[in-house]
């Protein structure tokens, strides 16, 4: 029957060709009565792609960790269609201000966060509209629709709610469908949040979707998602605050499609908020991240999530249903098609402008420091096709980041030099800029991201523009060069030292490290460095490929050395040199941990370090042995004071005791204060006894008094500890919080020292700043035969802070 249909096309007379499949229809149930699993979405998909291949094309960028496929649909007049190229590159030259399109480019995201699970259903029912019903939109636009950004995450929901559901479905909110439990659908398989991830780029989905994004960059954007069950519908305008990059026109399209989807609410009774709770700032966002790149990013928010089920009664009675929340989500975005169909000259006007316009204060930032992290950020900077060169041999004054004050840096051949008189300026400007102006404390997420501070790097920010040549990446070459020798040296300062190092474990190499500095034929290595000895590696087959394979992988250098004896510092068989073998490393899972957060510890292992580890659940985690483990990862979580009674504690101190490593982070730290023999105690906090006068109103500011919203400060580094070796005297840390603990006796790496608790960037409140005063940041503890380590701040935070992951590498090879 498939063979005869193009036949069919050409014979039949047009009217009967309408027939094309509603979701209900193709799915065999009523939409809105089951939740659709992904491969029966992509089965619709490709059903329409099949049956309208003139105005439909599907596309697939990518699969997920999972293997799901990552689908794009392009839909348009057949016209639009047949030119889609040529349309494509005319939007792309208004950029430079040499096209004249006519075109409206709208590109719907649905379903980023995998339970928030109406969007992808709504998805259906409005590709089938806009390719029927709604057909007039597409005639001076295109419409570009992910059906799921997070294929795994949604499965991960749909999968389980169709194993727990009721039948009929159970409206009571307290039945077991309702209650998703702790292994949720909302982030990805790596349990990250694709929806802080558009500007890092931490994850494969965020990745592959970029790529295809940049060869668009839409007029509009719009990401669904799902809040509380108890929520009325949230559409733009967003809330303050948004930040100064965007646009007087941005702002004021936002308040247009806001009053057309208000027109529809209206007319329907539905309820509906604006202007609130949702801001424009962060720009790792479904909404920031195409704001920053010219676009109108919006976030429309359902009232349902994982909690909502097929139908569930509401806080004031009422019954929510799935298909309520489809019929809302699909009313905002067939509105939002049609609000861009009608203003295309003035979206391409507008779009064109926000090109041109680039005045920034700053116009250029250099960056200088490690290699390995100069390359790692300029992996991120191709990414988002940012343009970037090398300097030349000059000073510049300006701001000096390390300084957070002016000053001067040299710039050379080695320093990386990204401007903001360029496509992607803007997106520079907010990814660079030392400190982001806050139109208003109160925000839904972290105030300071500035990469400089996040990547390590010495940098400077100036006024002018600055000479730029080529950028290359070194041309040296890896490997061994003479297979024999005595042994192998190699410094130990950013992440890729550590991913060589495993990759030399995972292949069962020995290797040691200095715990003091050492001259050997001339060259002062540091404490951390790394000496691999043939000796210790003659029983390992093709020992010295593995080693050159892996000099080349990652480019590391390999100093080759004929004898153990140094010229200063310890031999190479002293006992200030410590021995590395393979190590078995285990994570806490479930309750009392938060699932981003072990998450960023699951993905670091697997995808970043490539070493493996052992996840252990709390069910189970008591008749676990754990002697079968070197290290035990304690993630932050909120719930670890119950976790932690007297039997498990002291399971995990006599572990500890003979010899194991503990590697507590944020609330897992709250949780072992709180025990008898761990020295880290929670700083008392002084109460302010002034009796507060201020209007009921005002509650909300008087919360922001102890609130750090996510704000970067600088603290002091003992790099002869073990957990900071291979960083300098500085380090800049991202503060998520202001839980603060007292100065270890002894074994403070990372702290804030007197006068450092003010934020160079980012907002911290009048009562927080207090209270993080002369605090630890990271610190190691003897216990027995064995090391506790504390992580206050998070050094894997959404994976993006690349500056402390070798911190975590630090406690997991060299706090020994
Ligand atoms: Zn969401």
């Amino acid at each position: 029957m498939k063979r005869l249909l193009p036949i069919l096309l050409f014979t039949l007379p047009t009217f009967l060709l309408a027939q094309l499949k509603s979701p209900s229809e193709f799915l065999g149930y009523e939409l809105g009565t089951q939740f659709t699993r992904h491969h029966q979405v992509v089965d619709y998909y490709q059903y329409l792609a099949q049956a309208e291949p003139n105005r439909m094309k599907l596309m697939e960028y990518g699969k997920t960790n999972e293997r799901r496929p990552l689908l794009l649909a392009h839909i348009s007049s057949e016209a639009n269609m047949n030119n889609l190229e040529e349309i494509r590159a005319e939007h792309l030259k208004n950029i430079d201000g040499n096209g004249s399109p006519s075109k409206a480019i709208v590109w719907l995201s649905y379903n980023v966060h995998g339970n928030e699970s109406v969007s992808t259903e709504a998805s259906m029912q409005t590709i089938y509209d806009l390719l029927t019903s709604k057909k007039e939109y597409l005639e001076n636009t295109i419409v570009i629709m992910d059906p799921c950004i997070n294929p795994d995450g949604r499965d991960r929901y749909v999968n389980w709610y169709n194993q727990y559901k009721n039948t009929p479905y159970n409206v009571d909110p307290n039945s077991k469908e309702h209650h998703e439990g702790w292994w949720s659908g909302r982030s990805n398989h790596y349990m990250f949040d694709l929806n802080r991830d558009w500007a890092w780029l931490t994850q494969v989905e965020s990745q592959q979707r970029l790529k295809e994004y940049n060869k668009w960059l839409p007029h509009v954007h719009v990401d669904f998602h799902e809040q509380g069950v108890d929520n009325p519908y949230y559409f733009a305008p967003a809330a303050e605050p948004f930040h100064e990059v965007i646009t007087d026109f941005q702002r004021e399209f936002q308040v247009t499609i806001g009053k057309n989807h208000a027109k529809y609410f209206d007319e329907n009774g539905w309820f509906y908020f604006t202007k609130e709770r949702f801001d424009l700032l962060y720009p790792s966002y479904g909404d920031t991240y195409p704001t920053y790149n010219g676009g109108i990013g919006m976030t429309y928010e359902q009232g349902g999530s994982g909690r909502a089920g097929l139908g569930i009664i509401t806080s004031i009675g009422d019954t929510l249903t799935l298909k309520d929340r489809i019929a809302h989500h699909h009313t905002t975005g067939l509105s939002t098609v049609e609000v861009a169909s009608k203003n295309t000259d003035r979206l391409n006007k507008e779009f064109k402008k926000f090109y041109n316009q680039k005045n920034f204060k700053h116009q250029t930032y250099i960056l200088n420091g490690n290699a390995d992290k100069l390359e790692t950020l300029a992996n991120l900077l191709d990414k988002h096709e940012i343009e970037y060169g090398s300097g030349t041999n000059s000073n510049f004054k300006g701001f000096k980041y390390s300084d957070s004050k002016s000053g001067t840096l040299r710039s050379s051949n080695q320093s990386l030099v990204v401007s903001t008189d360029q496509k992607k300026g803007t997106l520079v400007k907010v990814l660079f800029e030392p400190n982001t102006e806050l139109s208003d404390s109160v925000t839904y997420d972290i105030t300071a991201w500035s990469l400089p501070y996040a990547y390590g790097l010495d940098a400077l920010a100036t006024d002018g523009t600055v000479q730029q040549n080529e950028y290359q990446s070194t041309n040296e070459t890896y490997g061994i060069t003479s297979p024999d020798s005595y042994a192998y040296l190699t410094d130990w300062n950013s992440m890729k030292d550590a991913k060589f190092l495993a990759e030399l474990l995972n292949h069962n190499i020995r290797v040691r490290y200095a715990q003091k500095p050492f001259t050997a034929d001339g060259i002062n290595y540091d404490r951390g460095s790394l000496i691999i000895i043939g000796a210790d590696n003659k029983h390992i087959d093709g020992f010295s490929m593995i080693l050159d394979e892996a000099s080349k992988r990652f480019s590391k250098h390999l100093t080759p050395t004929s004898t153990g004896f140094v010229e200063s510092g310890k031999d190479f068989g002293s006992s200030s040199v410590e021995v590395l073998q393979e190590l078995k490393i285990a994570v806490l899972s479930g309750e009392p941990t938060s699932t981003l957060r072990f998450g960023e510890i699951w993905h670091f292992f697997e995808q970043q370090l490539n070493y493996p580890i052992t996840v252990l659940d709390e069910s189970y985690f008591g008749r676990v042995n754990l002697s079968k483990y070197d290290i035990l990862i304690l993630p932050d979580g909120w719930r670890y004071r119950s976790f932690l009674n007297e039997k498990v504690t002291e399971k995990i101190k006599d572990w500890v005791s003979q010899g194991g490593k503990l590697i507590a982070m944020g609330g897992a730290i709250d949780g072992l204060s709180k025990q008898k023999g761990f020295s880290i105690k929670e700083k008392e906090q002084k109460k302010d006894s002034t009796v507060r006068l201020e209007a009921f109103d005002a509650s909300e500011r008087e919360y922001i008094k102890s609130a750090i919203t996510g704000a970067i400060f600088k603290t002091k580094v003992d790099s002869t500890n073990p957990l900071a070796y291979g960083y300098g005297d500085s380090y800049f840390t991202l503060k998520l919080g202001d839980r603060s603990y007292n100065y270890l006796d002894g074994g403070n790496a990372v702290y804030l020292a007197e006068d450092q608790n003010i934020p160079v960037s980012g907002f911290a409140g009048s009562e927080a700043k207090k209270m993080i005063a002369e605090t630890l940041i990271f610190g190691t503890e003897r216990m027995g035969r064995g090391h506790v380590i504390y992580m206050v701040d998070n050094p894997l935070f959404r994976g993006f802070w690349e500056n402390g992951k070798l911190f975590f590498a630090n406690a997991l090879f060299m706090v020994n």
